[in-house]
């Protein structure tokens, strides 16, 4: 073990371990501590080293066992140890993940630290649904956001737009403000809406419904946490059996 450790930011996809990159893959079964989290792969003991220490500081929403401080100076002091850290995260590290500020953090304290990509639940969960968040000729453009943040001027322009993709993570809570607001901002009514819980586990569900109407079926469903909400034209159930055979390069 070197004198001074390093930190790995591992993405670690959707939840799947099959969906870890390569490199990921590499570094979580040799890290000295692993630090996870509660979206992602979380069945990882068995495939991590024996003497590994793991470190869960999974956060739920609205309710953060470990604040986010404790961990950068968790991923910083067993750095200092000699360790090599492995910070697995759900999905991207740098989509709606904090990855920035662990991987400033570390910088700022002097310790090496690098980021493998992950797959991310914003592309990946709709994909699991059968959604892809463009698709050639319905959406040429994705505006991904965080749900508690509302709906601000973007998200608002990207809703009107039939031709933009919106994707919103950690949106169950929110989504009643979020509809409101759109429905308010005159966002149509019949605006498509899925939303995919537990993307990429055996209990997926998908829920379609419209912008109208979502929130009463929502509620009737009673959806949960995790999930994602696709607003917009590919959300439509039935786009893939609907369209015109594409062919040629035109199919991709
Ligand atoms: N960095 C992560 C996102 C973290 S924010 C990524 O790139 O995927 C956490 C949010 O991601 C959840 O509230 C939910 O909206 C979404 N999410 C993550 N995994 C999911 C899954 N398997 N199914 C549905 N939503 C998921």
């Amino acid at each position: 073990m070197s004198a001074v450790g390093r930190v790995d930011l591992i993405g670690g996809g959707p939840g799947p371990l099959d969906l870890l990159t390569l490199r990921a893959w590499r570094l979580l079964t040799t890290a000295d501590v692993v630090v996870m989290d509660r979206l992602g792969p979380t069945d990882i003991r068995a495939h991590i080293r024996p003497d590994a220490e793991l470190i869960d500081v999974g956060k739920h929403p609205g309710h953060h066992p470990v604040p986010q401080h404790e961990i950068n100076d968790l991923l910083v002091s067993r750095a200092r140890e000699g360790k090599h850290v492995v910070r697995l995260k759900g999905g991207d590290p740098f989509v709606f993940g904090r990855g920035g500020e662990e991987v400033a953090a570390c910088l700022a304290a002097g310790i090496a630290v690098d980021v493998v990509p992950g797959i991310s639940s914003a592309i990946a969960v709709p994909q699991a649904a059968g959604i892809p968040v463009t698709h050639r000729g319905v959406a040429g453009a994705v505006h991904i956001v965080n749900g508690p943040a509302g709906v601000g001027p973007a998200t608002i322009a990207a809703l009107h737009d039939d031709s933009i993709t919106t994707v919103i993570l950690m949106g169950v809570a929110a989504l009643p403000r979020i509809v409101a607001d759109a429905l308010q901002a005159g966002v149509p009514s019949d605006r498509p809406v899925a939303i995919v819980e537990r993307g990429h586990h055996h209990d997926q569900r998908t829920t379609r419904s419209t912008l109208g109407a979502v929130v009463i079926d929502a509620g009737v469903a009673g959806i949960r946490n995790p999930a994602v909400i696709v607003i917009g034209e590919v959300a439509r159930a039935g786009l893939l059996l609907s369209l015109p055979q594409l062919t040629g390069d035109a199919v991709r």
